[in-house]
């Protein structure tokens, strides 16, 4: 075999990753590596913050938020456990990134400023790419091989509302499925989603994570540019709840009991409800989130501000399915998904 020796990472830590104990401290990632960071940056670096907490024998765990930079339910609640947590809370290792596209999250966008980089795009990445790609490397270069599990916390982008819910891949190995939807019970949002086909494909974490062999469950939690308080207090039980049913805390962090979690899949983005009004005017939504609609169902009304008095166009369902994600700009024309739909799920079924 003719295999390239595997380069490293070009991103430095002044902390050690791997030493026992509580750390706090950054990821620096040296803007000067390429000439992608979009301006004249010197020889700066950016800085990601990067907690550890160590603490004997147990399962490693990588959580992660800021992903991407405008969803900021995960940002917030990684940041309390930063500081709630105790070295005796832990057994084995967490390692946390609250802001891992950090220039995404400094500038409040989905991707990030300096390449235009969607980290859920870019694993493996690459150390010799653009920003964004060098921090995909660095995780699944330096981190994955390290931990067993992953909890990536996601919400709806800022014009995209989600219907809280916890999601697994469904992993390649049968066998695997039951522990995977194990997990999801037990993160315990009302709504649990199986990803049958990434949207992101093998850029994405879940490929880095199947890859790797790291179990990965994420979540969408509201979204919008906004904090959803209820989602945030539910995910926030939720990985208590998890960090102690995979071993990873000595005592449970959350005496609440996981909800229901009732299990959907996305339907094929095809079925999706797009609208297909030539003149973009004002939608007005006939459903909201978690609402069942049926074929041929006139699930909103777009009406036009040029000509008032012109009937609305109306946006009609084309499959059965549940309401998982909403459009939230009013002003809406021919190719916006006002809605993305799930159905039911078991294990039996595929799409
Ligand atoms: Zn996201």
């Amino acid at each position: 075999m003719n295999e390239k020796p595997k380069q490293s990472s070009k991103i430095w830590t002044d902390l050690d990753i791997d030493a026992p104990g509580k750390q706090t401290g950054f990821l620096w990632l040296p803007l000067a590596v390429h000439d992608r960071s979009g301006d004249d940056a010197g020889y700066n670096c950016e800085p990601i913050p990067i907690a550890t907490i160590r603490n004997g024998e147990g399962p490693s765990v990588l959580l992660m938020a800021g992903n991407h930079g405008n969803e900021y339910e995960g940002q917030v609640i990684l940041m309390k456990l930063i500081r709630a947590l105790n070295v005796e809370d832990v057994r084995g290792r967490l390692i946390i990134l609250p802001a891992a596209n950090a220039p995404a999250v400094r500038a409040d966008r989905r991707n990030s400023p300096l390449d235009d980089g969607n980290l859920n795009r870019q694993f493996p990445g690459d150390p010799n790419g653009g920003p964004t790609s060098m921090i995909a490397h660095f995780i699944e270069s330096v981190i994955l091989p390290r931990v067993d599990y992953v909890v990536d916390l996601h919400s709806g982008s800022r014009n995209v509302e989600y219907l809280p819910c916890a999601v697994i891949a469904r992993p390649p190995d049968p066998g695997q499925l039951e522990e995977a939807l194990t997990r999801l019970r037990v993160f315990g949002m009302p709504t649990g989603m199986i990803i049958e086909h990434s949207t992101g494909g093998d850029g994405a974490l879940i490929g880095a994570c199947r890859r790797q062999g790291v179990k990965h469950l994420s979540t969408e939690l509201g979204g919008g540019g906004d904090v959803n308080r209820a989602a945030l207090e539910l995910a926030e039980h939720g990985l208590a709840r998890l960090l102690h049913h995979v071993g990873a805390t000595k005592r449970p962090l959350s005496d609440r009991a996981a909800p229901e979690c009732h299990f959907v899949a996305r339907v094929l983005s095809r079925d999706y409800i797009y609208a297909d009004s030539s003149e973009r005017g004002l939608f007005e939504p006939l459903v909201g989130l978690n609402d069942r609609v049926a074929a041929g169902q006139v699930v909103g009304r777009i009406h036009f501000t040029t000509t008032p008095w012109r009937d609305p166009e109306p946006v009609v369902a084309k499959t059965d399915g549940i309401v998982l994600t909403r459009w939230l700009p009013a002003r809406t024309g021919r190719g916006d998904c006002v809605f993305a739909l799930g159905r039911d799920w078991s294990p039996s079924r595929t799409v």
